[in-house]
């Protein structure tokens, strides 16, 4: 629910950190999610596009996606590990791909988003404007505070990676997929469809798993789907 009021561009990130410490305002980024339906308290964006902080660059160990790269251009970089281009690629339609951007997935936090599982299983880091970073799984969990600002999410590069996905249809959005990296002998999964956010699990652990139940599946089935879904990605990092 928003109801829009107002619309700043700043073109610094002290100026955009110095709009923010209203808590009447709120970051836009590709504004797939900001819609003014008239609800809610009366909100000014603070739109994020003249920032600079489009950017992915690497070292070789790490990437680092800018908080306004868009999905497309995640897609684009040979830099970026192959699963998060996929997950990229899958979240989001062409269309909404070019608006959609990493610091706006992480802001919205959809419960469903391969990107964000995908970042899970490479260790991702959320930067803030002050300086602070905090692991991906954190930050979805304690979710964002009035006035915090994304700027980059840094990854780990390396390992291997496989992805299993259930949905109504290939092109659909799964009802439930997972995500794995094994990586010096070591396995990371994360799921989505089982929860308000994309989660990182452990194999012996997926008994519980509390996922909801709505339309698309029941608990039972995600819950289900979560087991045949992770055996089929451990199965193929083996
Ligand atoms: C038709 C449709 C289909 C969709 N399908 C999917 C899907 O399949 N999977 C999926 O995961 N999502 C889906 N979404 C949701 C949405 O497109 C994504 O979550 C998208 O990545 C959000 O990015 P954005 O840049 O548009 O964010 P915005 O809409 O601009 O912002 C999202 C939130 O994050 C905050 N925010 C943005 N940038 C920052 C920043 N740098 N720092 C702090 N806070 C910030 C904003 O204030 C806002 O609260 C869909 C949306 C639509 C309209």
């Amino acid at each position: 629910m928003h109801q829009l009021v107002g619309y700043h561009r700043p073109k610094s990130l002290a100026e955009a950190t110095g709009l923010l410490e209203s808590p009447n305002r709120m970051p836009l980024a590709g504004g797939t999610t900001i819609v003014h339906d008239g609800g809610g308290h009366p909100v000014e964006l603070v739109d994020l596009q003249a920032l600079g902080l489009g950017t992915i660059a690497t070292n070789g160990s790490h990437v680092e996606l800018g908080a306004t790269a868009t999905l497309q251009a995640v897609l684009d970089s040979e830099m970026v590990p192959d699963a998060i281009r996929k997950a990229a690629k899958a979240d989001q339609p062409s269309t909404l791909r070019t608006l959609a951007t990493v610091g706006g997935s992480v802001g919205a936090a959809e419960g469903e988003s391969l990107l964000l599982a995908a970042l899970l299983v490479h260790d991702a880091i959320v930067n803030f404007a002050d300086d602070q970073s905090a692991p991906l799984a954190e930050v979805m969990s304690n979710g964002l505070s009035p006035g915090d600002l994304i700027v980059s999410v840094s990854v780990t590069t390396g390992g291997s990676t496989a992805m299993a996905a259930t949905g109504r249809t290939p092109r659909d959005t799964p009802i439930v997929a997972v995500v794995g990296r094994r990586n010096d002998d070591h396995t990371r999964l994360a799921i989505c469809g089982v929860g308000p956010t994309p989660q990182l699990v452990e194999e012996d652990s997926l008994g519980q798993l509390e996922p909801p139940t709505d339309f698309r599946g029941t608990a039972e089935y995600r819950k289900r789907l979560a087991e045949v879904l992770t055996a089929r990605v451990v199965g193929e990092l083996s």
